[in-house]
Protein backbone atom coordinates (compact mmCIF):
# COMPACT_ATOMS: atom_id res chain seq x y z
CA UNK A 1 0.00 0.00 0.00
CA UNK A 2 1.34 3.34 -0.98
CA UNK A 3 1.13 6.01 1.92
CA UNK A 4 -2.15 8.42 1.07
CA UNK A 5 -1.16 11.98 0.46
CA UNK A 6 -3.18 15.18 1.25
CA UNK A 7 -2.95 16.75 -2.06
CA UNK A 8 -2.06 15.48 -5.47
CA UNK A 9 1.74 15.65 -5.71
CA UNK A 10 3.82 16.26 -8.45
CA UNK A 11 5.89 13.38 -10.55
CA UNK A 12 9.45 12.63 -9.49
CA UNK A 13 11.53 15.54 -10.38
CA UNK A 14 9.19 18.28 -10.70
CA UNK A 15 9.65 19.64 -7.54
CA UNK A 16 13.53 19.67 -7.33
CA UNK A 17 13.72 21.96 -10.94
CA UNK A 18 14.24 25.46 -10.18
CA UNK A 19 11.40 27.60 -12.06
CA UNK A 20 12.86 29.81 -15.29
CA UNK A 21 13.46 33.58 -14.06
CA UNK A 22 13.10 35.52 -17.16
CA UNK A 23 15.10 39.17 -17.50
CA UNK A 24 13.51 41.83 -15.33
CA UNK A 25 11.37 44.45 -17.31
CA UNK A 26 10.73 47.43 -14.81
CA UNK A 27 12.56 49.57 -12.53
CA UNK A 28 11.17 51.26 -9.83
CA UNK A 29 10.69 54.78 -9.65
CA UNK A 30 12.47 55.14 -13.28
CA UNK A 31 10.48 56.95 -16.05
CA UNK A 32 11.82 55.59 -19.34
CA UNK A 33 13.27 52.15 -19.35
CA UNK A 34 15.40 50.37 -21.72
CA UNK A 35 15.03 46.83 -21.50
CA UNK A 36 18.40 45.07 -22.16
CA UNK A 37 18.32 41.89 -19.99
CA UNK A 38 15.88 39.68 -23.14
CA UNK A 39 18.34 39.49 -26.10
CA UNK A 40 15.24 41.70 -27.78
CA UNK A 41 16.20 42.71 -31.04
CA UNK A 42 15.79 47.18 -30.32
CA UNK A 43 14.77 47.29 -34.51
CA UNK A 44 11.21 45.39 -33.78
CA UNK A 45 9.46 42.54 -36.41
CA UNK A 46 9.28 43.29 -39.88
CA UNK A 47 6.57 45.85 -40.02
CA UNK A 48 5.17 43.41 -42.65
CA UNK A 49 5.12 40.67 -40.07
CA UNK A 50 2.82 42.66 -37.91
CA UNK A 51 0.35 43.72 -40.61
CA UNK A 52 0.35 39.75 -41.45
CA UNK A 53 -0.73 39.28 -38.17
CA UNK A 54 -3.06 41.28 -37.73
CA UNK A 55 -4.61 40.46 -41.11
CA UNK A 56 -5.23 36.74 -39.22
CA UNK A 57 -6.97 38.18 -36.44
CA UNK A 58 -10.48 38.99 -38.36
CA UNK A 59 -11.02 35.04 -38.28
CA UNK A 60 -9.92 34.49 -34.47
CA UNK A 61 -12.87 32.14 -34.00
CA UNK A 62 -10.98 29.60 -36.27
CA UNK A 63 -8.65 27.06 -35.23
CA UNK A 64 -5.17 27.38 -36.48
CA UNK A 65 -3.79 24.94 -39.25
CA UNK A 66 -2.75 22.47 -36.66
CA UNK A 67 0.50 21.19 -39.06
CA UNK A 68 1.36 24.59 -39.80
CA UNK A 69 1.97 23.82 -43.85
CA UNK A 70 2.04 27.17 -45.21
CA UNK A 71 5.13 28.42 -42.50
CA UNK A 72 6.79 25.12 -43.05
CA UNK A 73 7.13 25.05 -46.52
CA UNK A 74 8.04 28.96 -46.20
CA UNK A 75 10.83 28.17 -43.80
CA UNK A 76 11.68 24.95 -45.97
CA UNK A 77 12.12 27.46 -49.06
CA UNK A 78 13.89 29.87 -47.22
CA UNK A 79 16.70 27.76 -46.15
CA UNK A 80 16.27 25.04 -48.83
CA UNK A 81 14.74 22.44 -46.46
CA UNK A 82 12.63 19.79 -46.77
CA UNK A 83 9.07 20.96 -45.27
CA UNK A 84 8.46 17.18 -44.00
CA UNK A 85 11.10 17.66 -41.39
CA UNK A 86 10.33 20.86 -40.16
CA UNK A 87 8.12 21.26 -37.03
CA UNK A 88 7.04 24.23 -35.64
CA UNK A 89 6.25 25.18 -32.47
CA UNK A 90 5.16 27.79 -29.98
CA UNK A 91 8.82 29.51 -29.25
CA UNK A 92 11.63 27.08 -29.72
CA UNK A 93 11.13 26.47 -25.71
CA UNK A 94 8.47 24.33 -26.84
CA UNK A 95 9.93 22.41 -29.04
CA UNK A 96 12.92 21.84 -26.57
CA UNK A 97 10.64 20.27 -23.90
CA UNK A 98 9.00 18.15 -26.74
CA UNK A 99 12.19 16.84 -27.73
CA UNK A 100 13.12 16.29 -23.55
CA UNK A 101 9.39 14.42 -23.02
CA UNK A 102 10.01 12.65 -26.74
CA UNK A 103 12.91 10.71 -25.61
CA UNK A 104 13.76 11.24 -21.88
CA UNK A 105 12.67 9.33 -18.51
CA UNK A 106 13.56 8.12 -15.59
CA UNK A 107 16.64 6.69 -15.28
CA UNK A 108 18.30 8.38 -18.48
CA UNK A 109 20.73 11.70 -18.68
CA UNK A 110 20.48 14.68 -20.53
CA UNK A 111 23.84 17.06 -21.20
CA UNK A 112 24.01 20.85 -20.89
CA UNK A 113 27.51 22.68 -19.85
CA UNK A 114 28.04 24.69 -17.53
CA UNK A 115 26.99 28.08 -18.66
CA UNK A 116 24.57 26.71 -20.91
CA UNK A 117 21.05 27.94 -21.32
CA UNK A 118 18.84 26.99 -18.36
CA UNK A 119 15.26 25.89 -20.16
CA UNK A 120 17.67 22.75 -21.24
CA UNK A 121 18.26 22.07 -17.73
CA UNK A 122 14.56 22.68 -16.82
CA UNK A 123 13.35 20.10 -19.84
CA UNK A 124 15.47 16.82 -19.36
CA UNK A 125 14.01 17.65 -15.38
CA UNK A 126 10.55 17.76 -16.60
CA UNK A 127 11.03 14.50 -18.40
CA UNK A 128 11.79 13.08 -15.30
CA UNK A 129 15.64 12.70 -16.60
CA UNK A 130 19.09 13.57 -14.89
CA UNK A 131 20.76 16.54 -16.41
CA UNK A 132 24.58 16.06 -16.12
CA UNK A 133 26.15 19.53 -16.32
CA UNK A 134 29.28 19.30 -18.17
CA UNK A 135 32.46 21.91 -17.56
CA UNK A 136 33.40 23.92 -20.03
CA UNK A 137 36.81 25.68 -21.15
CA UNK A 138 37.07 29.59 -21.32
CA UNK A 139 33.00 30.25 -21.45
CA UNK A 140 33.32 27.75 -23.80
CA UNK A 141 31.66 24.72 -25.02
CA UNK A 142 33.92 21.66 -24.26
CA UNK A 143 34.21 18.59 -26.76
CA UNK A 144 36.18 16.45 -24.54
CA UNK A 145 34.57 17.80 -21.58
CA UNK A 146 31.01 16.52 -22.86
CA UNK A 147 32.53 13.44 -24.55
CA UNK A 148 34.23 12.39 -21.02
CA UNK A 149 30.67 12.63 -19.63
CA UNK A 150 28.96 10.70 -21.98
CA UNK A 151 27.63 6.97 -20.32
CA UNK A 152 25.44 4.30 -21.59
CA UNK A 153 22.19 6.56 -19.83
CA UNK A 154 23.01 9.36 -21.71
CA UNK A 155 20.54 9.96 -24.13
CA UNK A 156 20.52 13.52 -25.45
CA UNK A 157 23.14 16.40 -25.78
CA UNK A 158 21.64 19.69 -25.46
CA UNK A 159 24.22 23.02 -27.04
CA UNK A 160 23.63 26.59 -28.12
CA UNK A 161 25.68 27.69 -30.36
CA UNK A 162 26.14 30.78 -29.98
CA UNK A 163 25.67 29.90 -26.42
CA UNK A 164 23.27 32.05 -24.39
CA UNK A 165 24.44 33.71 -21.86
CA UNK A 166 28.12 33.40 -22.83
CA UNK A 167 28.19 34.26 -26.40
CA UNK A 168 30.39 32.42 -27.02
CA UNK A 169 30.35 29.92 -30.19
CA UNK A 170 31.88 26.66 -31.12
CA UNK A 171 33.28 26.14 -34.45
CA UNK A 172 31.39 23.81 -36.89
CA UNK A 173 34.78 21.41 -36.96
CA UNK A 174 33.95 21.46 -33.06
CA UNK A 175 30.32 20.42 -33.40
CA UNK A 176 31.02 17.73 -35.92
CA UNK A 177 34.01 16.18 -33.63
CA UNK A 178 31.14 16.19 -30.87
CA UNK A 179 28.54 13.80 -32.88
CA UNK A 180 31.34 11.73 -34.20
CA UNK A 181 31.84 11.23 -30.89
CA UNK A 182 28.47 10.19 -30.34
CA UNK A 183 26.92 6.81 -30.04
CA UNK A 184 24.02 7.20 -32.84
CA UNK A 185 21.30 6.71 -30.33
CA UNK A 186 22.33 9.85 -28.95
CA UNK A 187 20.13 12.99 -30.08
CA UNK A 188 22.46 15.99 -30.51
CA UNK A 189 20.33 19.22 -29.73
CA UNK A 190 21.92 21.83 -31.90
CA UNK A 191 20.61 25.41 -30.49
CA UNK A 192 21.04 28.02 -33.38
CA UNK A 193 18.40 30.69 -31.65
CA UNK A 194 21.54 33.64 -32.34
CA UNK A 195 22.19 31.68 -35.64
CA UNK A 196 21.63 35.02 -37.77
CA UNK A 197 23.89 36.69 -35.61
CA UNK A 198 27.27 34.30 -35.83
CA UNK A 199 29.64 36.22 -38.50
CA UNK A 200 32.55 33.59 -38.14
CA UNK A 201 33.35 32.01 -41.08
CA UNK A 202 33.91 28.52 -39.44
CA UNK A 203 30.65 29.05 -37.78
CA UNK A 204 27.65 26.85 -39.35
CA UNK A 205 24.43 26.54 -37.42
CA UNK A 206 24.48 22.79 -38.60
CA UNK A 207 21.98 22.03 -40.98
CA UNK A 208 24.12 19.89 -43.25
CA UNK A 209 24.65 17.82 -39.96
CA UNK A 210 21.06 17.21 -39.51
CA UNK A 211 20.84 15.97 -43.52
CA UNK A 212 23.43 13.84 -42.79
CA UNK A 213 22.52 12.10 -39.97
CA UNK A 214 19.52 10.39 -37.79
CA UNK A 215 20.60 11.75 -34.48
CA UNK A 216 21.00 15.32 -35.19
CA UNK A 217 18.60 18.24 -34.67
CA UNK A 218 18.22 21.94 -34.96
CA UNK A 219 16.22 24.50 -33.07
CA UNK A 220 15.98 27.98 -34.12
CA UNK A 221 14.00 30.69 -33.36
CA UNK A 222 11.68 33.97 -34.59
CA UNK A 223 12.15 35.21 -31.25
CA UNK A 224 15.28 36.67 -31.55
CA UNK A 225 16.13 38.56 -35.12
CA UNK A 226 13.48 38.46 -36.17
CA UNK A 227 11.35 40.33 -33.09
CA UNK A 228 8.55 37.97 -32.37
CA UNK A 229 9.40 36.65 -28.92
CA UNK A 230 5.77 38.12 -28.19
CA UNK A 231 3.90 35.47 -30.78
CA UNK A 232 6.10 32.29 -29.49
CA UNK A 233 6.85 31.29 -32.86
CA UNK A 234 10.38 28.55 -33.13
CA UNK A 235 10.63 25.14 -35.30
CA UNK A 236 13.55 22.87 -35.76
CA UNK A 237 14.87 20.92 -38.84
CA UNK A 238 15.15 17.29 -37.50
CA UNK A 239 15.50 13.64 -38.94
CA UNK A 240 11.83 11.74 -40.09
CA UNK A 241 12.35 9.44 -36.75
CA UNK A 242 12.23 12.43 -34.80
CA UNK A 243 9.43 14.91 -36.53
CA UNK A 244 7.41 11.71 -36.55
CA UNK A 245 7.86 11.53 -32.39
CA UNK A 246 7.22 15.40 -31.71
CA UNK A 247 4.05 15.29 -34.15
CA UNK A 248 3.08 12.44 -31.86
CA UNK A 249 2.99 14.08 -28.80
CA UNK A 250 2.99 17.97 -29.49
CA UNK A 251 0.03 20.11 -28.89
CA UNK A 252 -2.24 19.52 -32.07
CA UNK A 253 -2.58 23.93 -32.54
CA UNK A 254 0.66 24.57 -30.79
CA UNK A 255 1.44 27.40 -33.68
CA UNK A 256 -1.71 30.30 -34.02
CA UNK A 257 -2.65 31.79 -36.48
CA UNK A 258 -1.34 35.09 -35.96
CA UNK A 259 2.50 33.65 -35.22
CA UNK A 260 2.32 31.81 -38.39
CA UNK A 261 0.98 34.65 -40.76
CA UNK A 262 3.50 36.93 -38.72
CA UNK A 263 6.56 34.14 -39.46
CA UNK A 264 5.71 33.96 -43.31
CA UNK A 265 6.21 37.17 -43.84
CA UNK A 266 9.02 38.21 -41.71
CA UNK A 267 11.05 35.36 -44.04
CA UNK A 268 10.10 37.14 -46.87
CA UNK A 269 11.51 40.74 -45.42
CA UNK A 270 15.22 39.82 -46.23
CA UNK A 271 15.86 43.72 -46.22
CA UNK A 272 14.67 44.01 -42.42
CA UNK A 273 16.67 40.99 -41.80
CA UNK A 274 20.11 42.17 -43.35
CA UNK A 275 19.45 45.53 -41.91
CA UNK A 276 19.16 43.95 -38.66
CA UNK A 277 22.73 42.16 -38.61
CA UNK A 278 24.45 45.45 -39.97
CA UNK A 279 23.02 46.76 -37.13
CA UNK A 280 24.08 44.16 -34.36
CA UNK A 281 27.44 44.03 -36.04
CA UNK A 282 28.30 47.83 -35.81
CA UNK A 283 26.63 48.37 -31.97
CA UNK A 284 27.87 44.62 -30.86
CA UNK A 285 31.81 46.22 -32.05
CA UNK A 286 30.73 49.41 -30.57
CA UNK A 287 29.57 48.34 -26.91
CA UNK A 288 32.48 45.72 -27.36
CA UNK A 289 35.19 48.41 -27.92
CA UNK A 290 33.70 51.14 -25.19
CA UNK A 291 33.52 48.33 -22.21
CA UNK A 292 36.80 47.45 -22.78
CA UNK A 293 38.18 51.14 -22.98
CA UNK A 294 36.15 51.66 -19.37
CA UNK A 295 38.51 48.59 -18.03
CA UNK A 296 35.76 45.95 -18.01
CA UNK A 297 36.46 42.46 -19.41
CA UNK A 298 33.99 41.27 -22.28
CA UNK A 299 33.76 37.90 -23.36
CA UNK A 300 33.56 38.24 -27.09
CA UNK A 301 30.38 37.75 -28.60
CA UNK A 302 28.89 35.73 -31.58
CA UNK A 303 25.35 37.12 -30.96
CA UNK A 304 23.32 39.87 -30.25
CA UNK A 305 24.49 40.43 -26.48
CA UNK A 306 27.37 41.13 -24.44
CA UNK A 307 28.66 39.13 -21.04
CA UNK A 308 30.95 41.71 -19.44
CA UNK A 309 32.80 40.26 -16.22
CA UNK A 310 32.83 43.46 -13.50
CA UNK A 311 35.83 43.22 -10.51
CA UNK A 312 34.94 41.24 -7.31
CA UNK A 313 35.46 44.15 -5.12
CA UNK A 314 32.86 45.50 -2.72
CA UNK A 315 30.65 48.45 -4.56
CA UNK A 316 32.07 47.53 -8.24
CA UNK A 317 30.91 44.41 -8.49
CA UNK A 318 28.52 42.68 -10.35
CA UNK A 319 25.57 43.53 -8.19
CA UNK A 320 26.38 46.64 -8.01
CA UNK A 321 26.46 47.70 -11.40
CA UNK A 322 22.96 46.02 -11.80
CA UNK A 323 21.82 48.27 -9.39
CA UNK A 324 22.96 51.30 -10.34
CA UNK A 325 21.99 50.72 -14.02
CA UNK A 326 18.48 49.85 -13.00
CA UNK A 327 18.26 52.86 -11.09
CA UNK A 328 18.88 54.91 -14.63
CA UNK A 329 16.26 52.70 -16.43
CA UNK A 330 19.01 50.39 -17.83
CA UNK A 331 17.53 46.95 -17.20
CA UNK A 332 20.14 44.46 -18.13
CA UNK A 333 20.51 40.46 -17.42
CA UNK A 334 21.93 38.53 -13.80
CA UNK A 335 23.66 35.22 -15.10
CA UNK A 336 23.99 34.26 -11.17
CA UNK A 337 22.04 31.38 -11.97
CA UNK A 338 23.93 30.31 -14.83
CA UNK A 339 26.93 30.02 -12.41
CA UNK A 340 28.51 33.58 -13.56
CA UNK A 341 27.61 35.50 -10.56
CA UNK A 342 30.62 38.38 -11.28
CA UNK A 343 29.17 38.84 -14.83
CA UNK A 344 26.03 40.96 -16.49
CA UNK A 345 24.43 40.39 -19.52
CA UNK A 346 23.77 43.09 -21.64
CA UNK A 347 21.46 42.69 -24.97
CA UNK A 348 22.43 44.99 -27.74
CA UNK A 349 20.07 48.16 -27.26
CA UNK A 350 19.16 50.98 -29.03
CA UNK A 351 21.50 53.88 -30.19
CA UNK A 352 20.37 55.56 -27.47
CA UNK A 353 20.49 53.24 -24.74
CA UNK A 354 23.59 51.63 -26.26
CA UNK A 355 25.44 55.12 -25.07
CA UNK A 356 23.41 55.78 -22.11
CA UNK A 357 24.69 52.58 -20.85
CA UNK A 358 28.33 53.10 -21.30
CA UNK A 359 27.43 56.74 -20.01
CA UNK A 360 26.38 54.95 -16.72
CA UNK A 361 29.06 52.71 -16.33
CA UNK A 362 31.84 55.22 -16.88
CA UNK A 363 30.18 56.74 -14.15
CA UNK A 364 29.98 53.70 -12.48
CA UNK A 365 33.65 52.70 -12.86
CA UNK A 366 34.87 56.18 -12.11
CA UNK A 367 32.38 56.99 -8.76
CA UNK A 368 33.91 53.38 -7.55
CA UNK A 369 37.59 54.55 -8.20
CA UNK A 370 37.15 57.69 -6.28
C1 LIG B 1 16.08 33.07 -26.53
C2 LIG B 1 16.55 31.68 -26.67
C3 LIG B 1 15.75 30.71 -27.26
C4 LIG B 1 14.44 31.08 -27.88
O1 LIG B 1 13.38 30.80 -27.12
P1 LIG B 1 11.93 30.97 -27.75
O2 LIG B 1 11.14 29.98 -26.96
O3 LIG B 1 12.03 30.58 -29.20
O4 LIG B 1 11.51 32.37 -27.56
C5 LIG B 1 16.22 29.42 -27.35
N1 LIG B 1 17.46 29.10 -26.94
C6 LIG B 1 18.28 30.03 -26.42
C7 LIG B 1 19.65 29.64 -26.04
C8 LIG B 1 17.83 31.32 -26.24
O5 LIG B 1 18.63 32.24 -25.68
Amino acid sequence: MSALSARPVPKAGVLAIDPYVPGRSTANGVAKVHKLSSNETPLGPSPAALRAAQETLAHAEAYPDGGATRLREAIGRRFGLDPARIVCGAGSDDILHLLAQAYLGPGDEGILTEHGFLVYKISIMAAGAEAVVVPEKNLTTDVDAILAHVNERTKMVFIANPNNPTGTYLPFAEVKRLHAGLRPDVLLVLDGAYAEYARANDYSAGTELVSENENVVLTRTFSKIYGLAALRLGWCYAPAGVTDALNRIRAPFNVNTPASAAGIAALADEAHLSASIAYNTQWLDWLTNALRALGLEVTPSAANFLLVHFPQEQGRDASAADAFLAARGLIVRSVAAYGLPHALRISVGSEEANRLLIDALAAFMGQAHG
